[in-house]
């Protein structure tokens, strides 16, 4: 950890109007798409800038191409044909995860919703599009960093995993991590927070302040985690407030990482 990153645990922080801070508006992808003026993926410019600049991870033991060999061997020999929970019943695709196998940042959420399920992938459709302008906004693209849930199949009706599916998808999860071995990891919502902290306390406590892993697999035990609201939450209270929080969270990452947030166009 940083000399930054542990002052910044345990601190409490203050809620910011989103609009004050540096990169922010990249959080606004539903206003922006009232405005023909205003582009939709803003943050393009600065993709392309941070495209050299891999993030680094922790203890690598593995090189990107093992990592990348080991995460296409793990899905599909076995959670590609996974019957380990009902789940497997209702699902239409596996969601397994995606992106960069050697990132330096992961992101992990409670588990696929319709629009994953009917594609495969880890947020889509409107939750994802704002995950994908909180991951521009930090100066980043989806394929630098990886994205994935606790769960590998939907949960009928979007319900929360109930704890007996997040037990049998739960070494799954790990082994992922176990490969990727990032430096951050952050959590989306209640579901992944808890189950990945090993705690009861809520996101609303959480969220803002650096926790570490506890030691739930190889290499994995104090790997930075920064607990914040899931993407789905943001847009049913999308205030102000939770925008800020939430912006407030991933600046603490990008300062973590080494990262610019780029600047407003
Ligand atoms: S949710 Fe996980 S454990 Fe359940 S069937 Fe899907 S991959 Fe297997």
């Amino acid at each position: 950890m940083t000399q930054d990153s542990s002052k910044l645990v345990n601190n409490v922080r203050r809620p910011l109007a989103i609009e004050s801070l540096p990169g922010s508006d990249w959080l606004l992808p539903f206003e922006r798409n009232k405005n023909p003026q205003l582009p939709l993926q803003p943050a393009e410019h600065a993709s392309t800038a941070m495209a050299a600049a891999p993030l680094p991870t922790v203890g690598d033991t593995l090189s990107p191409e093992e990592k990348a060999s080991a995460l296409a061997r793990l899905n599909q020999s076995e959670v590609s044909s996974c019957q380990k929970c009902p789940l497997h019943q209702t699902r239409n695709h596996v969601v397994f995860g995606e992106g960069d196998p050697a990132a330096g940042l992961v992101f992990v959420g409670e588990g696929p919703g319709a629009d994953e399920d009917a594609t495969g992938k880890p947020f889509v459709g409107r939750a994802g599009e704002l995950l994908t302008n909180m991951i521009h906004a930090m100066g980043l693209d989806r394929q630098q960093v990886f994205i994935c849930n606790i769960l590998k199949c939907r949960p009928p009706g979007n319900r929360n995993p109930a704890p007996e599916e997040v037990r049998a998808c739960w070494n799954y999860l790990i082994r992922q991590l176990e490969i990727i071995r990032p430096r951050v990891i952050v959590t989306l919502g209640n579901p992944a927070t808890q189950n990945l902290l090993q705690t009861q306390v809520g996101i609303t406590k959480l969220r803002g302040n650096w926790q570490q892993l506890p030691d739930i697999g190889k290499g994995l035990a104090g790997i930075l985690v920064m607990p914040t609201f899931h993407p789905s939450y943001i847009l049913r209270r999308y205030t102000p407030e939770i925008r800020g929080k939430a912006w407030f969270d991933l600046q603490a990452v990008t300062q973590e990482l080494g990262l610019t947030i780029p600047k407003k166009i």
